[in-house]
């Protein structure tokens, strides 16, 4: 195919349709780096600068609208702006509440308790993003174990922490570079990387370093690195071997948390971890995040903890910030109540539209292969990404597919197809992205529609 033009065909339109986001761009670039404050959002050649959100539809400063399967980084589960938590905020604010106080407040409680509950935690703390909540959970388990080593998987994205930012995208024989500048010396050798679902890969890292790591930060589903759900008999087996080496297991359910069902993809496997790092749904699109876990761990952000192993998890002036709080209790509440219809039903939709997707462009002699399909574990998997491979290759089973240049088109994936799919109308992230449950069957056959003109015209490209 040629790529090239294909590429400067779509970006020659996207500037002749967004002229008033270029110009939004170009003065954002004056004092924000590249136009915002987060690298994602701002993709080539410039983003869309949203006016108005609702829904499934995002509308942006230039009139055009897009069925979004973006949705706040997938967090919206019930789509932008549900009047059910906004008409709460406004309730709320109208009675002159809601903006930071200090003081501990109402809904917290409220929303510890939710949480807890729904994932079997003795006991919870509050911040403000999943980087520091993942930031946190490995200082306990560092300073609870006394250790100094950690396991992280290839692939896995935990929020720029310092002990997470090995091994994420950057392919060259695996997933095992550290991928920022700034970091504390030495801490390469602190972190060994472990292949998603590779149970030989975990036993071996297990026996060199198990004795010598402090814990095992993972994602049960994997997002950023492609998502795929781990394996029963690989996550068990993390379990098995965290138990046997005294290493901490913490799940990172950021993406996973109340996405699947209204409860961690934990309990759907079974598998208890000691922590949990949890963010985006939980805060019902307020920026709330969490650690969970048993208690023995959490405890030591407390005062009177043992001082030679109390961690620093103390601060944090927007942490269990009022309106934040009532926004997350309120989005839970709402998604426990309706858990059975509302999951079910946009399981389904992903479940059509991966299969479709992969049946569109493989008739029209494209390799694609969609991933995000829960198998009998997580039957009701609402994520959908859609991976353009190499003839060699059969099935997105491992991130290091994903990220290996070789093995699947990352242009294809990220820009190509996402400015194809924007032409049509449609907002989509690693292929496609999350299905909520403000997504009509019509906005879901539209966009397989648009894949089907899609893969049709690009035939003239090859
Ligand atoms: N963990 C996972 C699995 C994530 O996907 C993310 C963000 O995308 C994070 C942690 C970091 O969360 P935040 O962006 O809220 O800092």
């Amino acid at each position: 195919m040629d790529k090239k033009t294909l590429l400067d065909d779509l970006i020659r339109n996207y500037r002749r349709t967004h002229p008033r986001s270029e110009e939004a761009f170009r003065k954002a670039s004056q004092f924000e780096i590249r136009g915002g404050s987060h690298n994602l959002r701002t993709f080539a050649p410039y983003p869309f600068y949203d006016l108005r959100a609702e829904g499934s539809k995002v509308t942006d400063i230039d009139g055009n609208t897009y069925v979004d399967f973006w949705q706040g980084h997938f967090g919206n589960i019930m789509g932008h702006n549900p009047p059910v938590v906004s008409k709460t905020l406004i309730d709320y604010f109208e009675k002159g509440q809601g903006l930071a106080t200090g003081f501990p407040g109402v809904f917290q409680k409220e929303l510890a308790e939710l949480i807890c509950t729904r994932l079997e935690a003795e006991k919870i703390r509050f911040t403000t993003s999943g980087t520091l909540a993942s930031m946190y959970a490995v200082m306990i388990a560092r300073a609870y174990t006394r250790r100094n080593l950690l396991f992280k998987v290839g692939g896995g994205w935990h929020g720029a922490q310092p002990y997470a930012l090995k091994g994420i995208t950057v392919y060259d024989a695996g997933l095992k570079h550290v991928e920022s500048a700034g970091l504390p010396a030495g801490i390469d050798s602190t972190i060994n990387m472990i292949r998603f679902n590779d149970i030989e890969d975990l036993e071996e890292n297990f026996r060199k370093y198990g004795e010598q790591s402090a814990c095992m930060i993972i994602e049960p589903f994997i997002g950023a690195g492609g998502f795929i759900f781990g394996t029963l008999e690989f996550l068990n087996r993390a379990r098995e071997l965290c138990d046997q080496y005294g290493v901490v297991l913490i799940f990172d359910e950021v993406v996973s948390g109340f996405r699947f069902h209204a409860g961690g993809v934990q309990t759907l496997f079974g598998i208890k971890p000691d922590m949990t790092i949890l963010g985006k749904a939980i805060g019902g699109g307020m920026p709330v995040s969490a650690l969970a876990g048993k208690e023995k761990f959490l405890s030591l952000c407390a005062p009177d903890a043992e001082e030679s192993k109390r961690v620093k998890f103390e601060g944090g002036t927007f942490s269990a910030h009022p309106a934040s709080m009532l926004a997350g209790v309120t989005f839970l509440r709402y998604l426990i109540g309706h858990e059975e219809e509302l999951y079910t039903r946009i399981g389904k939709l992903g479940a059509k539209v991966r299969r479709e997707i992969e049946e569109i462009f493989n008739s029209h002699g494209f390799r694609v292969r969609c991933s995000g399909d829960g198998g009998e574990v997580a039957p009701n998997s609402s994520v959908v990404g859609v991976h353009f491979l190499s003839p060699s290759i059969d099935s997105v089973s491992s991130p290091e597919i994903v990220w290996n240049p070789e093995a699947s088109d990352f242009e294809m994936r990220e820009k190509i197809f996402k400015l194809a799919m924007l032409e049509e109308g449609f907002n989509i992230f690693h292929g496609y992205g999350g299905i909520s449950s403000a997504h009509t069957d019509d906005d879901i056959q539209g966009s397989i529609d648009a894949v089907e003109r899609i893969a049709k015209k690009w035939k003239k490209y090859k």
